[in-house]
């Protein structure tokens, strides 16, 4: 079998839908499974819903909920006609009815918390696979209509819920039977705890469910579709010169996701990994271009590409009494672990450390803790570079491209990932730009490519 995800570009009007529609007709016997995001932008738009409501600003909230309404049943009418034009109106308005009673209610108690922000986030799917459901009728497919929340279960850490993978396994391989002929449709990004209260795997998470049912099911490949022509060298809306890759490593590609390349879901691969199943990301706007895909074996040596995360928060923490200690990094990153606040670099030297996170949430309190441990600073607005590939760092001639080429940057930190895939720095935010343009032109100019 094999699971089929699309993206929200890939549903964002009838159009697309009818397109994407069309990619999964074409792998019929391949025993699909076809997992779908919201619409376009529905999720930011629900996300603004969350939050005005939750701050009691009904209007604002009651003119977003409209237009969502509005997307959806013009197109519904664009799509669909006879019974089926009026049982998915049905379905639809149903939804939204529901969606329409949550705002209510977030706006009376002026509730904004992850739980009720995942609740009403989760509706964009919610819609946008019901649209795809009876279209697939309307077009005489064999289709069924699985809600991704009774199969995908997770804990209640809302909003970027972690995954029960046996529970999840289990009640996948239960309910979902893929046959040839027979086009099975679900959402991704959402889930739920057990005792079905509605989560979401983290903005971005459809491509995690599609290859969480793929592992599941043993599925023989997951494409991930959306409006790129698969993974590139560099975001192609910076570097016009960025390429795509033929082929990446599991290893590389989760690297390039976490560090920013924003094709993927990070989580995506872990469950690929496990099941070996290779990924293979594909453009619905142009189906007959390869793609990339993402397999278990080395994929040849040196830079693959250039990733990067703007928007970074250094923190250092500068102590003497950690000269010839023990137990220091402990004490440090115990406070991060309480603020639920995960770390992406590290650098240290005897007596400093200097770490960055992306999520500000709780900076306050983790400041205040860490300077009981030693001196704080934090600098705001910095971006880390990543430039992946396999044996990265470990030959001296790419460090010497790199530092060369990055002579007038200030650059803050360096690390080098132990596994040799990973050469990140961090630089301002406003230099970042340049970085990265300055390294695609180093490693991927024509004489110079697989440095
Ligand atoms: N619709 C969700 C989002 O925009 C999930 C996804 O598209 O993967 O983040």
């Amino acid at each position: 079998m094999i699971v089929l995800k699309f993206g929200g570009s890939s549903v964002k009007n009838s159009n697309m839908i009818k397109r994407s529609l069309e990619i999964v007709k074409g792998v019929l016997d391949r025993e699909p499974v076809m997992v779908s995001s919201a619409m376009g932008s529905v999720t930011d738009k629900l996300q603004e819903i969350a939050y005005t409501a939750g701050k009691g600003n009904s209007e604002t909230a009651e003119n977003i909920f409209n237009s969502i309404t509005n997307l959806h049943l013009t197109a519904a009418e664009e799509l669909l006609q006879g019974e089926n034009l009026s049982h998915c109106r049905d379905s639809l308005l149903a939804i939204l009815k529901e969606l329409g009673s949550i705002i209510k209610g977030l706006v009376l108690l002026r509730e904004w918390t992850p739980r009720s922000n995942d609740a009403v986030l989760s509706f964009g799917e919610r819609l946008s696979t019901t649209l795809l459901y009876y279209r697939a009728l309307d077009e005489g497919v064999n289709a069924e209509y699985i809600d991704a929340r009774e199969i995908v279960k997770t804990d209640d850490s809302f909003s970027s819920a972690r995954l029960l993978e046996k529970e999840s396994y289990g009640k996948i391989k239960k309910t979902v039977r893929p046959s040839k002929g027979r086009l099975i449709i679900t959402q991704g990004f959402i889930a739920s705890t057990l005792n079905g209260i509605t989560t979401t795997l983290g903005r971005g998470g459809s491509d995690y469910t599609a290859t969480i049912v793929g592992a599941a099911l043993g599925a023989d490949e997951v494409q991930i579709w959306t409006d790129v022509n698969g993974i590139m060298t560099c975001d192609p809306r910076l570097v016009n010169k960025a390429k795509t890759l033929k082929e990446i490593s599991y290893k590389e590609a989760q690297e390039l996701a976490y560090f920013g390349a924003r094709v993927i879901h990070p989580a995506t691969i872990q469950p690929a990994i496990e099941k070996n199943i290779p990924v293979v990301v594909k453009n619905t706007q142009n189906p007959k271009a390869a793609g990339t895909r993402i397999i278990s074996s080395e994929t040849g040596k040196g830079v693959k590409a250039i990733a990067f995360k703007k928007g970074i928060t250094v923190i250092n923490v500068i102590s003497s009494r950690m000269l010839l200690a023990f137990g220091f990094l402990k004490k440090i990153f115990e406070i991060f672990e309480k603020y639920k606040t995960s770390v992406d670099l590290i650098s240290t030297s005897e007596v400093s450390v200097s770490i960055t996170v992306d999520n500000t949430f709780s900076i306050k309190n983790i400041t205040e803790e860490l300077s009981l441990i030693g001196s704080v600073s934090v600098e705001e607005k910095n971006t880390i570079v990543s430039l992946v590939g396999l044996g990265v760092w470990k030959r001296p001639e790419t460090l010497s491209l790199v530092f060369n080429a990055l002579k007038t940057i200030p650059i803050r930190m360096v690390s080098l990932g132990s596994s040799d895939i990973n050469l990140s720095f961090v630089v301002p935010d406003k230099r970042a730009d340049e970085t990265v343009l300055l390294l695609h032109n180093v490693f991927f100019s024509e004489d110079l490519e697989n440095k």
